[in-house]
């Protein structure tokens, strides 16, 4: 019966062929698992066995082996069923045929999907090499992860790469190396998984720099005698003085590992000679005021290192964190590390990090997975508390593993951090303001999205600009960045007054023209003479507000030439102003007539919104004709190189697909379709479509007309004004 060699840690002799294979894995599950979890486990080795049969580490050991390391890690640290037997399936979707639907048939959703999540991990790749890069890569990679216990099987899984790291090629080795030392070290670091954290951090030290690694481990080695001794002493001092001021306290000491020593001789450019806070040294006592007793009785023992104290009891740390922090001159000035708190303080501060997280997400939202997650930190807490440090894990569990931020690449592989729901249009701003200016679309992941597309974690984007691009008031609603939308708005404001004062100009040249023909440059004193009666700033203002029809451009005109006041009755044409359609937001064209080039048109200045251009037999503007002051004479520039806007209405028979017809004769006629709109009415054998295409002018119009008209569906046609 294969299920009890898992389930039984006695001697006995283990049915083949999982014996040898899974021995390591059987005696961790035996103490804390259910036999039925076991039976489970065991499955899905007879299953990654399976799969990976005939495949082999480039050790030369069956690939198994590897799975069934990984699992036994994870069993060390006490993991549940799932994450056990997703760790032996973890490398089956990459490696194998078997696809993830099939793990979820199999072994169930929650496993499939933690499979998923480290496979996702896998095919990441960390380029560069910038200290910030590997910050952010952290990041993302604790966000994809979303269940912690994805991050902990990459955890193991990296650390049984590593122990067997020196069967690889030696630049796979330091990439691997390099790697692990920049990003998954230090996630074990902030997880408070300290020995997996060290022993990472050293096996990649150790791999990336061979020579370093062992001049050092020999030194620490023949500096181990006598300094041990040194910390034997200074420890008995500690308790011996503590106890002379009567103060009840357990005091623990502790060692760095290879690499942090290493570390400090780079950062402080130090020989390892002087490298002395190998040891450091934590004070528990049982309450607040015996924190600062002790610490009074150390430093009368040893003197402080000005600068060195901290005090987190006074001003805790925003996780809630409290200790007293100092460092002392040892014998022979050796400089030494003291933590003192209470005993309170030791578990409130780890009981803090569950109290946080379940605040954050509320108890009323707790989703499945986060349960499990919080289980799983509650058991981790425990781990935590045997092995000491969790000041980091405090100070990370927070924001890395439910962050509010995406993180996003370039094309170039650098990481981009933005907040959650961030769009294209919020990536352009953050990677450059004339990127956000210029852009049009993006590809995600090589393929072609629009610009309101969210992005999510590891999505890589590229943008795509336009020269002519800008940005639209339509993008304030869907950026989250402040960036992104201080951005948009004053390109916005900028271009609707630059635009404006470019039409503003040419309208105040036309009425200067019909005033004084022949010359119209005017001179410095009657700007300034203008400026100062009307109390505007500058020129530009002047000229915008003609753009924007605030001022009329005969009346500034007539001041600017000192003309006064025309006599009632006299007025005179004006003449008329080209037209580009190139003039952006200062000159529109009006939404009821859809004016194109040919057409004759007439120009209404407005309030605020500068010239409409109106044909003139739009019936929308009739009634408003009276007023003579508001219309200019406008005519079309026979350059204009746009597209413009109209309506056009058909009559078609009621026929299968006929609306495919009209819309590819449109197409083919070189113009696009901006909007459909069909109205049928039932039962009636015809259907009345409404387009608003794309045309160059009346002449491209009469084309596209002539076309449609050849279709034999088509009943009736024409073009739409009001
Ligand atoms: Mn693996």
């Amino acid at each position: 019966m294969p299920s009890s060699a898992f389930r039984d840690p006695s001697p006995r002799p283990l049915p083949a062929p999982l014996a040898p294979d899974a021995a390591s894995l059987t005696s961790e599950l035996g103490p804390y698992l259910k036999p039925e979890d076991i039976a489970q486990v065991e499955e899905a080795f007879c299953f990654s066995k399976a799969a990976h049969e005939g495949q082999f580490r480039r050790s030369g050991e069956p690939y198994i082996e590897h799975p069934v390391a990984v699992a036994t890690i994870l069993a060390q640290w006490h993991l549940d069923p799932q994450a056990l037997i997703a760790a032996l399936l973890h490398d089956v979707v990459e490696d194998t045929s078997i696809t993830n639907a099939e793990i979820g048939e199999k072994f169930g959703k929650p496993v499939a999907d933690l499979v998923d999540g480290v496979s996702k991990l896998d095919r990441i790749e960390f380029k560069t090499e910038a200290h910030a890069q590997a910050e952010n890569f952290r990041k993302m990679l604790l966000a994809m992860a979303r269940d912690v216990r994805v991050i902990l099987i990459k955890l193991a899984d990296r650390l049984h790469n590593m122990r067997t790291l020196g069967a690889m090629e030696p630049e796979k080795r330091q990439r691997i190396a390099r790697e692990t030392l920049e990003i998954y070290a230090p996630i074990a670091n902030r997880l408070g998984l300290n020995s997996i954290y060290q022993e990472l951090d050293d096996l990649a030290f150790r791999h990336l720099y061979p020579n370093r690694y062992r001049v050092l481990a020999k030194a620490v080695q023949a500096a181990r005698g006598n300094r041990r001794e040194l910390v034997g002493k200074v420890q008995e001092a500690i308790k011996d003085r503590l106890a002379h001021c009567k103060i009840e306290a357990t005091v623990t000491g502790r060692e760095k590992h290879l690499y942090s020593i290493y570390r400090k001789m780079q950062e402080k450019s130090l020989p390892f000679s002087e490298v002395f806070d190998i040891y450091g040294f934590r004070v528990i006592v049982k309450d607040v005021p015996t924190c600062y007793l002790a610490l009074g009785s150390l430093h009368s023992l040893y003197k402080p290192i000005p600068g060195k104290f901290k005090d987190y009891i006074a001003i805790p740390k925003a996780n809630g964190y409290q200790s007293l922090h100092s460092t002392l001159f040892g014998p022979f000035g050796t400089p030494i590390e003291v933590q003192i708190r209470t005993q309170d303080m030791h578990k409130i501060a780890e009981a803090g990090v569950a109290s946080h997280w379940l605040y954050k997400t509320s108890d009323a939202t707790l989703n499945e997975v986060q349960q499990k997650t919080h289980q799983w930190l509650q058991s981790l807490l425990e781990i935590q508390s045997e092995s000491g440090d969790s000041v980091e894990f405090l100070e990370h569990i927070k924001v890395d593993l439910f962050p509010d931020e995406v993180y996003v690449f370039t094309p170039k592989g650098k990481i981009m951090a933005l907040p959650k729901g961030a769009t294209v249009i919020d990536f352009a701003y953050a990677v450059h303001t004339e990127l956000g200016n210029r852009c049009v679309a993006a590809r995600i992941n090589h393929e072609l999205m629009p610009l309101h597309a969210e992005l999510r974690n590891g999505d890589q984007v590229e943008i795509l600009t336009a020269a002519d691009a800008r940005p639209s008031p339509s993008w304030l609603s869907y950026v989250v960045t402040g960036k992104a939308r201080a951005h948009i708005r004053h390109v916005l404001k900028t271009m609707h007054f630059e635009e404006s004062a470019a039409l503003g100009e040419r309208l105040l040249e036309q009425a200067l023209r019909l005033l004084e023909p022949g010359s119209h440059e005017v001179e410095e004193a009657s700007w300034d003479r203008l400026l100062r009666d009307t109390g505007v700033k500058s020129r530009r203002e002047i000229l915008a507000d003609i753009g924007l029809g605030k001022r009329l451009g005969i009346v500034v005109a007539r001041h600017l030439l000192s003309l006064g006041e025309p006599a009632p009755g006299e007025r005179r044409p004006l003449g008329s102003i080209t037209i580009r359609g190139s003039e952006g937001i200062a000159v529109q064209f009006a939404k009821c007539c859809r004016p194109i080039p040919g057409d004759p048109i007439i120009g209404f200045v407005s309030k605020d919104q500068g010239l409409i251009i109106h044909t003139h037999d739009c019936p929308q503007i009739k009634q408003f004709r009276a007023d003579p002051d508001k219309w200019l004479d406008v005519e079309w520039d026979p350059d204009t190189k746009k597209l413009f806007d109209v309506n056009i209405k058909i009559v078609v028979a009621h026929q299968r697909g006929v609306l495919a017809t009209v819309a590819s004769e449109i197409a083919e006629a070189g113009s696009s379709i901006d909007k459909i709109n069909m109205e049928e009415e039932d039962g009636s054998a015809y259907a009345t479509i409404l387009f608003t295409i794309q045309v160059e002018n009346r002449m491209h119009l009469a084309r596209i007309m002539r076309s449609l008209r050849k279709i034999p569906e088509v009943v009736r046609l024409s073009r739409v004004k009001g």
